[in-house]
């Protein structure tokens, strides 16, 4: 088939222990679900039903093969949220939460990175999050370990460091919404298709970064996340507070 113009790329992630890879369609992220993390944001925890933002498919960067994060033009206070990624294998609409877990492939170590000055900003005078969350390279995720092969993980510690500094620690079952509830709600709205990765919510702990840091993830059960900062576009950036 001829294109008029050059065919964006495809991004794929690594698939631990096999050769064929994963294609990302959608990016689906949850906001506040964890109960403390809702808390430092300054928001109520109480359990009102979960919300997502999106981002492109180009902000995944496959951190088994390229670790490194470049600091992004326009923010000084970059910060990372640890998160349980979700990776559809089979879409659908409606799906029941009893059914749900059904429709996975798989499972991963991801950051949302965030540019967190231009996220409140916009929160706060009730605009779009896309300048804050839904930028290149914003989405490093680790390789994806099989529902086949290891099951459904639900509980387990979710822990990030910086520089060999703790920074998050918690543990998956404390999310509010599980997985199985999170791809329920989200079928409702929209109709789920292979290639889907849905950001289950980040822990209380997020934080600044720099140029430099060295960021590793891990949730019990699967390969963990190691990923540095290089130097993108400082424009005088806020140590961590
Ligand atoms: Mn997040």
């Amino acid at each position: 088939m001829d294109h008029a113009v050059a065919v964006p790329p495809l991004h794929t992630l690594t698939v631990a222990g096999r050769h064929e890879r994963f294609p990302v369609n959608r990016v689906f992220c949850v906001g506040r679900n964890y109960a403390a993390h809702a808390r430092e944001m300054g928001k109520d925890p109480d359990r009102e039903p979960p919300f997502f933002f999106m981002k492109p498919s180009g902000a995944v960067i496959d951190a088994s093969r390229d670790p490194a994060v470049p600091y992004p033009r326009k923010t000084a206070n970059y910060h990372h949220e640890i998160e349980l990624v979700v990776a559809i294998a089979d879409g659908g609409r409606d799906i029941a939460v009893a059914d749900a877990l059904e429709h996975v492939y798989g499972y991963a170590v991801g950051l949302d990175m965030t540019r967190r000055d231009l996220q409140l900003e916009a929160r706060d005078k009730g605009r779009p999050w896309e300048f804050g969350k839904s930028f290149a390279h914003s989405a490093p995720i680790g390789p994806l370990r099989r529902a086949c092969d290891i099951g459904h993980p639900a509980n387990g510690a979710i822990t990030l460091t910086v520089n060999g500094q703790a920074r998050q620690s918690s543990d998956i079952s404390k999310l509010i919404w599980s997985v199985s509830e999170c791809i329920a709600y989200l079928s409702a709205y929209e109709e789920l298709e292979p290639g889907d990765l849905i950001m289950t919510g980040t822990p209380e702990g997020v934080n600044a970064v720099l140029p430099g840091d060295v960021m590793q993830g891990a949730i019990d059960g699967l390969d963990g996340i190691r990923v540095v900062v290089s130097q993108g576009h400082v424009e005088e950036p806020r140590r961590p507070a």
